[in-house]
């Protein structure tokens, strides 16, 4: 497969253009951003634990049926993706009260939801991402009844497992995002699940000590991301190497991958 041209940079990954017009390259950097881009930092390591620790959920995903937009890990921080047409919502699932639902409704935080909540924001950062309502989504055609049913489906599936998986290892799964695109697969039109699920985009507690494993440790300033994530990495049986492995460790070995390819 042939790496083309960029098409797309976000925040914390870069798309590019493959040889295979449904497939694109999905590129993890070590840009940290928080608070609608008002704080930002590179943080050597990141992409590398978050491209495998996405693989690893992503490809659990699947095999209990949830499709998703993963073909196959390339390297490093590269993977494979199929090309899809996001649709412009970013889909919010909170387990326990915490972050900004707690500043915006005053709720206590930690509180335990008796159900999960999803919330929908809209995808928009020069708005800082709006909460919006199913009713916004169907009036402005974001997406339809009939896509939003199905995703509402998949989310509380996936949360489910994600639950499942992350208690296995002592993880409190306290909330996340996820983004789903649109593709046809012979010729139907279909939903899957995209971009990715890692620290970046969960907030992981530890289940004794309520640690924080995730970006807050970015956003609030508490240090010591890369062991945090190295550590949920070790955890899901992600990183064999040595009980010390460290991201910068790995991040070397990249490089040296990238000078024998
Ligand atoms: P909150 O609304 O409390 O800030 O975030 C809820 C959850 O969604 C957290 O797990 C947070 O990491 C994730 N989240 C919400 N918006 C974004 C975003 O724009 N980028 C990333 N990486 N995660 C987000």
């Amino acid at each position: 497969m042939k790496k083309g041209k960029k098409l797309y940079e976000g925040k914390a990954k870069i798309i590019y253009a493959t040889n295979d017009k449904n497939l694109v390259i999905q590129y993890f950097k070590d840009d940290a951003t928080a608070f609608n881009n008002q704080k930002k930092s590179t943080i050597e390591g990141k992409g590398v634990l978050n491209n495998r620790i996405s693989e690893h959920i992503l490809s659990n995903l699947s095999q209990i049926g949830i499709k998703n937009h993963l073909v196959k890990r390339l390297n490093m921080r590269e993977q494979v993706i199929m090309l899809v047409e996001i649709i412009p919502i970013e889909f919010i699932v909170r387990n326990v009260a915490t972050g900004s639902i707690t500043k915006r409704l005053g709720i206590e935080d930690g509180t335990v939801l008796k159900e999960p909540l999803i919330e929908y924001c809209l995808k928009d950062d020069k708005l800082g991402d709006p909460l919006i309502s199913e009713e916004h989504i169907l009036a402005f055609d974001w997406s339809t009844k009939k896509e939003i049913e199905k995703v509402k489906k998949m989310i509380l599936r996936i949360n489910d497992f994600m639950i499942g998986m992350f208690r296995g290892v002592g993880i409190k799964l306290i909330d996340f995002k996820l983004e789903f695109g649109r593709l046809k697969i012979d010729g139907k039109d279909e939903v899957i699940l995209a971009d990715e699920i890692s620290p970046d985009t969960c907030r992981l507690w530890d289940s004794i000590t309520d640690k924080k494993l995730d970006k807050d440790r970015f956003r609030k300033n508490l240090g010591d991301l890369i062991p945090a994530y190295t550590e949920v990495a070790k955890r899901l049986g992600i990183l064999h190497e040595q009980s010390n492995v460290s991201a910068v460790n790995v991040t070397k070995l990249s490089s040296i991958k990238r000078k024998q390819q």
